[in-house]
């Protein structure tokens, strides 16, 4: 099977530009063949100061509308769980991994007006890249929450599973490849809030993410130079440090 190569989003980027411009420039850009069928470019939303950065999969067909990311129902869903922790989503910036909506006609044959949702491919991750590490440069959160799969994969490579992965800090280093020189902060990766929504066991799902994201809002509470080495333990559904004693954040 031949794999298609697309030129991505690097040549798009300006160089050094701030949230606003990277915002503007992200509406024209052709790096892939996504920008074609999807409504418009979903950017981000969220103060280019947010110490939380959360990062998800693709817009879906209600963020591909009105342009926004995470104004659908796992956006709603995602907002709960930040209030559930004491964060809220207005300080809290927002963006994808994937810029435009992927999606696949329903009804017989594919010719239906329903579109259905396809999970971007490696190749859409690779080519929309350079987006995501340029709003993130920009923005420099303490801690990056990626959503899911997808957004594993971007910053943690092709080997991250979310059920391993989930729920630990991990240091986020500077990258060579990254626009800008960053302070190190901390990746935490956990399910994506349309997981939980299709999940057999929904409150046992949510539950586990909200566990999650108490580990972030830990962080910021505790402060970005020394944040504990913990962990959620999903068997336990609390938050340890690294000697294993519960803690409250
Ligand atoms: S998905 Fe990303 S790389 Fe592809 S066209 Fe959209 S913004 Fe550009």
């Amino acid at each position: 099977m031949s794999v298609v190569a697309f030129p991505g989003a690097a040549g798009f980027v300006p160089a050094g530009a701030g949230l606003a411009a990277l915002r503007t420039a992200a509406l024209t850009c052709a790096g892939c063949e996504l920008a074609g069928p999807a409504t418009q470019t979903v950017f981000s939303a969220g103060p280019a100061g947010a110490r939380l950065a959360v990062v998800g999969e693709q817009p879906g067909d209600v963020e591909d509308r009105r342009g926004m990311p995470f104004v659908g129902p796992a956006g709603q869903l995602l907002d709960r769980a930040l209030g559930e922790v004491g964060i809220d989503r207005s300080t809290v910036y927002v963006t994808n991994t994937v810029k435009h909506f992927r999606f696949s006609a329903g009804g017989e044959g594919g010719g239906g007006t329903r579109r259905i949702h396809q999970t971007p491919d490696t190749v859409h991750i690779d080519a929309c890249k350079p987006w995501l590490l340029a709003e993130l440069a920009v923005v420099d959160p303490d801690v990056v929450v990626l959503l899911g799969a997808t957004a594993g994969k971007a910053l943690l490579g092709p080997t991250f599973r979310v059920t391993r992965d989930r729920g630990r800090l991990i240091p986020r280093v500077a990258r060579r490849d990254e626009p800008a020189a960053l302070q190190a902060g901390w990746l935490l990766a956990t399910l994506h809030p349309s997981a939980i929504l299709r999940a057999d066991d929904q409150d046992a799902a949510y539950t586990g993410f909200v566990a999650d994201l108490r580990l972030a809002a830990l962080v910021l509470t505790t402060g970005r130079p020394h944040p504990p080495q913990a962990r959620v333990d999903h068997g336990l559904v609390g938050v340890f440090d690294q000697g294993r004693t519960p803690t409250t954040p």
